[in-house]
């Protein structure tokens, strides 16, 4: 059952009058990373910035790195962030200042928290599958854990659920009654959705958190709404179900979703923070060498950090007005 028609229930139980749960088409637009790799760009937009704290979404491939570097980002830092990697083909070498090297291939997670500050490279190595195809998520630390520790995790396997003939890997967070090994730091779901039939699949979903689908291949229609292969439908709010049909029997989306994120945020380059002062202090830092460490292992000089622009950046929300 869908609940397009039945209002918002938040969950401290009120009604909100009118609210209905959106369904709003969000395309991107093409960003080179790195040299060699150009991504879609499916959040921030405006004015949609955020799904739960997912604040960065970046849908790369499938694109033909036979006989071509890949992937190629050197070190470069990051604060108040997790960084989410995730194949569905290809194979990527991350390196970080904590002296982590780990790849990745499909199925697998790698997820760095950068709490206060970390540095890492993400490389297709020499030797590569002809194939990239994948994600770069990034989630918005809360106040209370975007000043810890830098950590980083890899899981080599995660959980599956099935709904009806999809079957569902649970990235990150909990998905029906199902939770990821990842640490986060907020009510969260990331999870990759398998369909491989003409059958309809049921969503459940949880009427307190935001949610949106990311088609990485296939078409796929969500309550009537046709999502075309690298476009992000929001489904906003108030949703306790919606209903996926693959149009050609076989689609591949990412749900993302969580606990709608309240705290308003800066963000510039690497760094997710909460003023233009602190973006300052980290852009200052990394260019002096301090706080960030060094990616040991990578022979390609660290990213240098770019100017900041002249007018202050402004602390925004969810929806993307400014605050303060
Ligand atoms: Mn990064």
């Amino acid at each position: 059952m869908s609940a397009a028609a039945s209002g918002s229930i938040r969950y401290d139980g009120t009604t909100v009058a009118g609210a209905q749960p959106e369904s709003v088409l969000l395309p991107g637009h093409d960003v080179p990373l790195g040299r060699y790799t150009t991504v879609r760009r499916l959040l921030p937009q405006r004015p949609r910035r955020m799904v739960g704290a997912w604040c960065f979404v970046d849908h790369f491939g499938p694109d033909d790195v036979a006989g071509r570097p890949g992937m190629q980002i050197p070190p470069h830092p990051h604060t108040g962030l997790q960084t989410v990697t995730w194949l569905v083909d290809g194979e990527i070498l991350h390196r970080d200042s904590l002296g982590s090297m780990q790849s990745i291939v499909p199925g697998q997670l790698n997820l760095m928290t950068a709490g206060h500050g970390i540095a890492h490279s993400e490389q297709s190595p020499p030797a590569h599958p002809p194939v990239m195809h994948g994600l770069q998520l990034w989630v918005a630390l809360p106040e209370s854990a975007r000043h810890g520790e830098p950590r980083f995790e890899h899981h080599a396997a995660l959980p599956r659920v099935g709904a009806g003939d999809a079957g569902i890997t649970v990235v990150v967070g909990e998905y029906a009654g199902v939770r990821s090994p990842a640490r986060m730091a907020s009510p969260i779901v990331g999870a990759q959705i398998d369909i491989g039939s003409p059958a309809p699949v049921e969503l459940t979903l949880r009427d307190d958190f935001e949610y949106a689908l990311l088609a990485m291949s296939g078409t796929a229609r969500v309550d009537g709404v046709e999502l075309a292969q690298g476009g992000l439908l929001y489904l906003g709010e108030g949703r306790s179900a919606s209903t996926v049909t693959a149009a050609d029997g076989d689609a591949r989306l990412f749900l993302l979703g969580g606990e709608p994120f309240e705290e308003p945020l800066v963000m510039w380059w690497n760094f997710v923070a909460r003023s233009h002062e602190e973006l300052v202090a980290a852009r200052d830092d990394w260019a002096a060498g301090h706080r960030f460490g060094t990616v040991t292992g990578c022979v390609d000089a660290p990213l240098p950090a770019p100017e900041m622009p002249i007018t202050r950046i402004k602390a925004r929300d969810r929806h993307g007005r400014t605050v303060g």
